[in-house]
């Protein structure tokens, strides 16, 4: 699995990030960002893929003929 949550979007470190936690608060480079945002923009930078089996894991994609149950 990609660790989308649990990386910096802007030093690429990694730590641990608990599922209560809601905003993403770099230990090296000290960024403060809101935790969905952090995942995203990983996503984006993430080759192809990883992005494919994280977007399945979170049950969400981009298609206009989306056919995920809501
Ligand atoms: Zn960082």
């Amino acid at each position: 699995m990609y660790p989308s949550s649990k990386t910096c979007s802007n030093c690429r470190h990694f730590q641990p990030m608990p599922l209560r936690e809601r905003v993403f608060n770099c230990q090296r480079c000290g960024i403060e960002i809101e935790r969905d945002l952090n995942t995203s923009i990983n996503l984006e930078n993430a080759p192809q893929d990883q992005v494919g089996r994280a977007l399945s894991e979170l049950n969400a994609c981009g298609e206009d003929k989306c056919r995920h149950a809501s």
